[in-house]
């Protein structure tokens, strides 16, 4: 292996996929089965050489405190429990004793056991579990290669990971069907699946006719799913359920910038990583033209850091729609992913969302809120305080509040000065 020129640079993260493709479920919607095509007759198995050069490339050059390595598929369970153990001797050989290593990993649970909870809980893995919500939502398009429901399988898989104290969030995709239905889908996680953590990924897909598929989510359908969930969450959740997709709107408000990267006005940052070392632009983007490398040839840095990724990157820039540049949510949705920009503007412009509409009604819905938030924690409050400001409004004690009396959103500011705050931010 050529080595690495040495300049660490601070983050950048990549996905591994050591069974490549390789699932041991058919979900509808999954676009990375198809993707086995690009590796004919392969094993779709990451030698141990391959899962060694992307942990120590990755250790060595990040100088960050905290490295995550992340694993998905495919399903990466199907590597086996001893694949991951050798995982963890190899990121003790290469990390200083002072750095956090965290492992995560997407997983549809079907494989997991005691012994592999036990195993996760002991190296602080975090899980990714995919769930869409209760049965008759989970089965629509996640099923065997035989059809058949493995509901029964997830909730196990679920309920191993909570009696072993494994930390999961659940992942869970928003398609057709279950975004008619969105308190049903929050309330059984939160309360009958007891989960703290969630994300929401929209389905967005075409078929080779260039036409979106019945299983893809209406844009508004979206944004009334986000909206309804958000409307529970800042009512009684807030510090106790995390979504990331707020968490990232969030993140916007307060700092300008967000960590999630549909949210970032430029993408680069995190590669996909195959079986055989092929390191490619994005996870949504396992195509031969995006191709940047093999890491068993030149290091994740360089390829990283090479004129066809950052090309890549800036591509979500250049390509921006006027009509997302002059949207007055453009700070905090950057157009979203690119992937999903297929739609022509009504000026005839390309790139434009398919999920705009949503998230337009969704920015607009949630705008005080997040800058109610983002006065809170910026004023050293914290987030859970809203509720309080909730319950206050809707007693309608607010209009009895003087301009010189602490705010009722408990910043600790006085209501004229917070709320000038609020003005200012928006
Ligand atoms: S293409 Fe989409 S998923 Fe990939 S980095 Fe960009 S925003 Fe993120
Ligand atoms: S909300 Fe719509 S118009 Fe505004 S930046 Fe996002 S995709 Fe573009």
């Amino acid at each position: 292996m050529e080595q690495s020129i040495n300049k660490p640079i601070s983050t950048f993260h990549v996905m591994a996929k050591p069974t490549g493709a390789r699932c041991n479920l058919n979900c509808d919607y999954c676009f990375f089965l198809k993707k086995t095509d690009l590796y004919p007759n392969s094993s779709f198995c990451m030698s141990d050489e391959t899962m060694e050069a992307y942990i120590k490339q990755t250790i060595e050059t990040q100088n960050t405190p905290e490295i995550t390595i992340a694993w998905q598929g495919g399903e990466p369970t199907l590597m086996g429990l001893d694949f991951f153990r050798r995982v963890v001797a190899v990121e003790k050989k290469y990390a200083a004793k002072e750095t956090v290593i965290v492992n995560t990993l997407q997983t549809n649970g079907v494989l997991l056991d005691d012994e592999w909870c036990q195993f996760l809980h002991e190296n602080n893995f975090l899980i990714g579990l995919s769930l869409d919500g209760p049965k008759h939502l989970h089965d629509k398009f996640r099923h065997d290669k035989a059809g058949n429901s493995v509901f029964d399988q997830v909730i196990r898989a679920l309920r191993l990971m909570q009696k072993h104290k494994v930390e999961f969030n659940i992942l869970c995709t928003i398609n057709s069907e279950n975004s008619k239905h969105p308190l049903e889908v929050y309330k059984f996680f939160r309360d009958e699946c007891d989960a703290h953590y969630f994300q929401f990924i929209p389905i967005v897909e075409l078929d080779e006719n260039k036409k979106v598929t019945s299983r893809t989510v209406d844009a508004k359908q979206y944004g009334k799913f986000l909206i309804q969930i958000f409307d529970e969450w800042v009512k009684k959740d807030v510090g106790e359920t995390f979504v990331q997709f707020f968490d990232g709107v969030l993140m916007s408000y307060i700092r300008g910038f967000s960590s999630l990267c549909v949210l970032q006005p430029t993408c680069g940052q995190g590669a996909a990583l195959e079986h055989n070392g092929d390191l490619y632009s994005c996870d949504h983007f396992v195509e031969p033209s995006y191709l940047l490398g093999n890491i068993h040839q030149l290091n994740i840095v360089d390829l990283i850091s090479s004129d066809q990724q950052r090309s890549f990157g800036k591509e979500k820039q250049t390509s921006l729609s006027k009509h997302c540049q002059s949207c007055k949510f453009h700070f905090t949705c950057h157009g979203e992913c690119p992937k999903n920009r297929i739609l022509k503007t009504s000026d005839g412009e390309e790139n434009l969302n398919w999920l705009c509409a949503g998230l337009k009604a969704f920015f607009e819905h949630t705008h005080k809120h997040m800058q109610t938030l983002s006065n809170l924690l910026q004023t050293g409050r914290p987030a859970s305080d809203i509720m309080k400001t909730m319950t206050t409004e809707k007693n309608g004690q607010s209009k009895k509040i003087g301009r010189n009396e602490p705010c009722y959103c408990g910043s600790g500011l006085k209501y004229k000065k917070c709320h000038a705050l609020q003005k200012d931010s928006s």
